[in-house]
């Protein structure tokens, strides 16, 4: 056992009172609804939260729109860049304290907490600081018809929104916290963002972080509470863009009371039922360690893991039972142990589902290893591998967003495409195979926001990520969220 020693910092901020930081101080009411945080390894309480009152979000949002319209509007493109750049440090400096506080509350293994949580973090800031110079529109030249000699111009301006409502899942809260707060910095609109109720902590110390970078107070507001605190966030009149990511039940509710709060833009990052596809030829000890990687770090709870895995039914056997092996050699235990790659659920109540999707697997399904508890406290699992009963499976169907593969095999790529499309997600879906000219022919054919070859689940701040169908509207990171986090204003002159 390596567990590491909690640092004097995250000892001292976890007995901190915390509830919100609106207007570049930390606030709570003692109204407020207190929430518990839960160290998912033990299931004991670590610290508590005082949820925001209704009079907090509103000065949450009137401190964002003070800011939107006095010193972020004043700040100029370079110098957001140079602030989102001095944050990106900062979130270095502080890495091991971020990253020890992400594990203890949401059970992340410390390294994937430091080397992704945390670090891809700093590499997502320093990615949209420098997009804030390079915001334009375009000019151009109007056919009107000149009477008299008068020409025309006309050029667009991209201008920031206005305030943005980020709605943050539990299980990246710092970096899809900061994939919100970037994207609207770096436009030049401001952000009130509220953090799931499971993770409320590390997103309140990134604001104080940005305080201590210079981002002037009331630009990054963070509000915390159940889901009607959300709700009332993205009802509110003065917020002009919500940027939610979490599950499709949750999506679609978010989505329709924005439209009806006043036609509020939305975009809605959602769950997925992602495949992974074995063609005949590949390696299958390589293909077993990139599906490790993918389907069971942070317990499978990433949205765009693998959950289903169509194997070429030539290797389909095998390629089982080389995965069910490799599983049986992680090392389950602490997340604060450093020798571990698999830690504990994330939650009680995902704990729950999880358990009630190993009961039906164990009455319906091949399980190859894995579908059940670990050890007799905190919220520990094993990693799960099993079989489909035919492509109706509700295995093959229903996001478990948890450690859970469902294989099954495939004869022929037309049929695999029909298989990979029957979802009503579409986030992501990988193809493993070392032909080239197969991989291409079927890369067109598959409904998904993100295909990748040979890998899975993998994020670059310039590379777009969203999904398709069920699993969302919009798209992150790229050139495309600039749209999103921006009105196009068209000017026409004639002189
Ligand atoms: P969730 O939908 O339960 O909650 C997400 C957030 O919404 C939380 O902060 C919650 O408090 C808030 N919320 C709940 N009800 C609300 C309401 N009525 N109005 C406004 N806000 C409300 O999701 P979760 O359990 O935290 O996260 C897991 C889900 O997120 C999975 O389905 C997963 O696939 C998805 N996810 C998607 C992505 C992506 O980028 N596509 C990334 C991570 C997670």
């Amino acid at each position: 056992m390596t567990n590491v020693s909690i640092t004097p910092a995250v000892q001292q901020f976890l007995q901190r009172r915390h509830g919100s930081f609106i207007a570049g101080r930390a606030v709570h009411d003692e109204s407020g609804a207190v929430i518990e945080v839960i160290n998912p390894a033990t299931g004991e309480a670590i610290a508590a939260v005082t949820g925001a009152s209704a009079a907090q979000v509103e000065e949450a949002v009137a401190s964002a729109r003070a800011a939107f319209e006095g010193s972020w509007a004043q700040t100029s493109p370079y110098q957001r860049g140079v602030l989102l750049n001095r944050l990106a440090d900062l979130i270095e400096q502080h890495g091991e304290e971020l990253a020890q506080l992400e594990s203890l509350c949401s059970g992340k293994a410390i390294n994937l907490a430091r080397g992704l949580e945390v670090a891809q973090s700093a590499v997502f800031l320093r990615y949209f600081a420098g997009w804030a110079t390079k915001i334009n529109g375009e000019t151009m030249t109007p056919s009107l018809p000149s009477m008299a000699g008068e020409q025309y111009m006309a050029f667009t301006r991209r201008e920031p929104i206005g305030v943005v409502a980020g709605i943050v899942p539990w299980n990246f809260p710092i970096m899809i916290g900061i994939w919100k707060i970037a994207s609207a910095l770096t436009t030049g609109c401001t952000v009130v963002v509220k953090p799931s109720e499971f993770t409320p902590l590390t997103l309140l110390r990134v604001a104080e972080l940005a305080i201590e970078a210079g981002i002037p107070a009331g630009v990054i507001n963070v509000i915390n509470g159940l889901g009607s605190v959300g709700q009332q966030l993205i009802g509110h009149p003065r917020i002009s863009k919500v940027s939610f990511t979490g599950s499709v039940p949750t999506g679609i509710a978010v989505g329709k009371a924005a439209m009806e709060a006043k036609l509020t833009r939305a975009t809605l990052e959602l769950g997925g039922k992602n495949p992974a596809a074995m063609l005949a030829d590949v390696d299958i000890q390589s293909a077993v360690q990139g599906i490790v990687m993918a389907a069971f770090s942070h317990q499978g709870q990433i949205c765009a893991s693998p959950e289903r895995l169509y194997v070429h039914r030539s290797i389909a056997d095998d390629f089982a039972r080389a995965l069910g092996q490799a599983l049986q050699t992680l090392k389950i235990g602490s997340p604060m142990d450093e020798t571990v790659h698999f830690g504990p659920l994330a939650n009680k109540p995902h704990y729950d589902k999880m358990l009630a999707f190993f009961a039906r697997a164990q009455a319906s399904n091949t399980v190859i290893c894995g579908a059940r508890a670990h050890g007799d406290k905190g919220y520990f699992v094993e990693p799960t591998v099993i079989l489909a009963n035919g492509a109706d499976d509700h295995f093959l169907h229903e996001e478990t967003f948890g450690p859970i593969i469902c294989i099954l095999p495939f004869d022929d790529e037309q049929h695999l495409v029909e298989l990979m499309n029957d979802s009503p997600y579409g986030l992501g879906a990988s193809i493993w195979t070392n032909n080239l000219s197969k991989a291409l022919s079927l890369i067109p054919k598959l409904e998904f926001g993100t295909v990748w070859v040979n890998m899975h689940t993998f994020l670059d701040p310039a590379v777009p990520f969203g999904g398709t169908k069920a699993s969302g509207l919009g798209r992150e990171f790229g050139s495309a969220f600039i749209e999103d986090y921006t009105e196009l204003k068209s000017v026409m002159i004639r002189y």
